[in-house]
């Protein structure tokens, strides 16, 4: 199985990525990829990019180099905001795709499992959220499987399988069965998936071997694999919420 979409890409706007969305874009055309989401990690992460970042994200063509491109943001869980997330809803309304995760420094570095659920539940339950990133990150941010996984099928989440948790390089070491964990409870509970790269050098966009491996060998159904292709991943989004820029062809 070949996937054309990537749905996890970082640009030097997230302060430690080291491309731009020129070169990300450019990097997934030469690879064939017909869509991909640009998200950037929130203002919550250490050199995250700022709220007008994501504000101007419309300057940004809607097709580069005939490849779709996603505005969205890779944001973060907060507890001192309203909507428990650190970009406001008003602005994850203004974007077409919205992930959000779990990272160092933002508030959950206690490894505490039943506050990390709690606030992970809200952000599931938040429609404006499409996709939860990394959840099974269990060294540094454990959570409760069955709760997150039955809450996303509930709210039409998106469970991703992160190919950058299979990399040595990441950092997330336990992560390896616990993501695997997640997938096959994904598998059995009717989920859907996405399985990104996470990349944050442009060389990296769609590159998902490992992950895809781990979806292949637990069986996973690729009809709810969601990012296929580029009318797979417009149809669940357009299915779960009105996204008027989308709607309008994605100039906005
Ligand atoms: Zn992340
Ligand atoms: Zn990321």
């Amino acid at each position: 199985m070949r996937l054309l979409a990537d749905l996890h890409t970082h640009t030097v706007a997230s302060g430690h990525g080291y491309s731009t969305v020129t070169e990300v874009a450019a990097a997934a055309a030469a690879k064939g990829l017909e869509l991909i989401a640009i998200t950037d990690h929130g203002p919550a992460v250490p050199g995250g990019a700022h709220l007008w970042y994501f504000w101007n994200m419309k300057v940004i063509p809607s097709v580069l180099g005939g490849v779709r491109i996603l505005k969205g943001c890779e944001a973060n869980p907060c507890l001192d905001t309203e909507n428990g997330i650190d970009l406001p809803d008003e602005m994850l309304s203004m974007l077409d795709f919205v992930a959000v995760g779990l990272h160092p420094a933002c508030g959950f570095d206690e490894v505490d499992r039943v506050k990390n659920t709690e606030a992970l539940l809200r952000v599931v339950e938040n429609p404006l959220v499409d996709m939860i990133t990394h959840p099974g990150n269990e060294d540094e941010f454990p959570v409760d499987l069955d709760a997150i996984v039955s809450a996303a099928v509930r709210n039409d989440v998106i469970l991703e399988l992160n190919n950058y948790s299979f990399d040595p390089r990441s950092g997330r070491h336990s992560s390896f069965e616990r993501e695997r964990e997640f997938a096959e409870a994904a598998r059995d509970a009717g989920a859907t998936i996405a399985v990104n790269s996470d990349a944050h050098f442009h060389l990296l966009v769609g590159e998902v071997s490992n992950a895809l491996a781990v979806a292949e060998e637990i069986g996973f159904p690729e009809e709810r694999i969601v990012n296929r292709d580029a009318a797979s991943v417009l149809a669940f989004l357009g299915a779960k919420r009105e996204r008027p820029r989308i709607d309008a062809g994605g100039v906005w």
